[in-house]
């Protein structure tokens, strides 16, 4: 919810933009900061939901690692200033030249997704005289509940190293000289939000654990990446994720070894409800079977409704005080770009809208601004922090 205020501020500034709110994610930081602390957990943040440089300082300030999914990603984290020894790198392309580039800076792991890419990262470290700590990121095949393209360990998912390929992975580690397995790595999808999903997680990180006991590895960090779920429906009332919750259901059912360490690479879960996109709306097209409003974002500033089918809720931002018993409409909310699958929403209830009037798109702090492109030629995509808009 936005005052009248910040909203007659929004209406004077060129659209559209994503507004982030730094005394949200200042809040949302510091209760996953307290949350993790309490049971001595270790939490990476995932760079990939949102690189902004404002949202990247807060994150840094609070203490959290960073987990890139790219060479370019380590070393925004590094130039960010994140400690290197807490940057986690996986990835299931990562180039020689990436490789090289995270084992000069002295990463904390490689989170290793093949047995291929434990002979690549032996070679490459061979050749600069450094030891490289990885852990292996395998696929537990648990369903995360989530939409399929958000889906990342089921056996028919391309992350992650199999059960069945596990005997290969250890003799790979067993015959390089360069690698230290310093851990397992998990990451089961994104957006999840029953939380039944992360304890058969659990059950699976502790067959693991096992395993490589009995097997005479003694693994220091068993990292289980992220996916905690937002609240889309209800960005007001749900604004800082439940993390207690979230971080107990690792303290009770994951099985530690003494000195074993959690980490957690959460992305979404941070940053989502602190952005929101702000549009102006071009043309309303009223038609005999829809109603459209026309806006200037479109898909190249928010890609995710078209990508896979997500919800944002949709405002109205009103540029006078609301009236009562404004009529409301039901409207197909669009941009501008020559594609059909560039739609907000479909059959959206609103007030009766104009020409001029702003429309928000909330929860769009994670995976929004890193998606923009310049498909259609489109402008550089901008942003608005909340203590800098007057
Ligand atoms: C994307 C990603 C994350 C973060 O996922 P969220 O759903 O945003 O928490 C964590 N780990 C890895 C390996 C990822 O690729």
């Amino acid at each position: 919810m936005f005052d009248a205020e910040l909203i007659a501020a929004f209406y004077r500034k060129e659209t559209p933009f994503y507004y982030y709110d730094l005394a949200l994610l200042g809040r949302t930081l510091n209760a996953a900061k307290t949350a993790a602390e309490s049971h001595g957990f270790h939490v990476h943040y995932a760079l990939k939901a949102n690189f902004n440089g404002r949202v990247l300082e807060y994150i840094r300030d609070t203490g959290f690692g960073a987990d890139c999914v790219s060479g370019n990603e380590v070393k925004k984290a590094i130039e960010m200033g994140f400690d290197p020894s807490k940057i986690v790198f996986a990835g299931v392309g990562k180039s020689d030249r990436e490789i090289d580039y995270a084992l000069r800076h002295d990463i904390f792991a490689f989170n290793v997704e093949s047995v291929q890419e434990l002979r690549v990262i032996d070679g490459l470290a061979a050749k600069l005289g450094k030891k490289a700590n990885v852990a292996l990121r395998i696929n537990p095949n648990v369903d995360a509940q989530t939409h399929h393209y958000i889906t990342t360990g089921l056996d028919e998912n391309k992350f992650g190293i199999s059960y069945w390929e596990l005997g290969d992975a250890i003799e790979a580690l067993r015959e390089s000289d360069y690698i230290e397995l310093i851990g397992i790595h998990f990451h089961i999808g994104s957006q999840i939000t029953d939380l039944n999903v992360f304890k058969s997680l659990c059950i699976k990180v502790n067959e693991m654990n096992n395993w490589f006991d009995e097997r005479g590895f003694r693994l220091q960090v068993l990292n289980v990446g992220g996916g905690l779920g937002v609240d889309y429906h209800q960005p007001d009332i749900k604004h800082v994720p439940n993390f207690q919750s979230y971080f107990e259901i690792f303290a009770n059912f994951l099985e530690r070894k003494p000195g074993q360490e959690v980490h957690f690479e959460l992305g979404r879960a941070l940053v989502s409800q602190c952005g929101s996109l702000i549009s102006r709306i071009l043309y309303v097209k009223n038609g005999i079977k829809k109603n459209f409003l026309i806006l200037d974002a479109g898909m190249t500033e928010l890609m995710r409704p078209a990508l896979y089918q997500a919800y944002h809720k949709i405002e109205r931002l009103s540029p006078i005080a609301a009236v009562d018993n404004e009529e409301q409409v039901h409207y197909d909310v669009v941009g501008p770009i020559c594609e059909s699958s560039d739609c907000f929403g479909k059959e959206v209830l609103l007030p009766r809208s104009a020409r001029g009037d702003l429309i928000s798109i909330r929860t769009t702090g994670a995976y929004g601004e890193v998606m923009a492109s310049h498909y259609n030629l489109r402008d550089e995509i901008r942003y608005v922090y909340s203590d800098e808009i007057v």
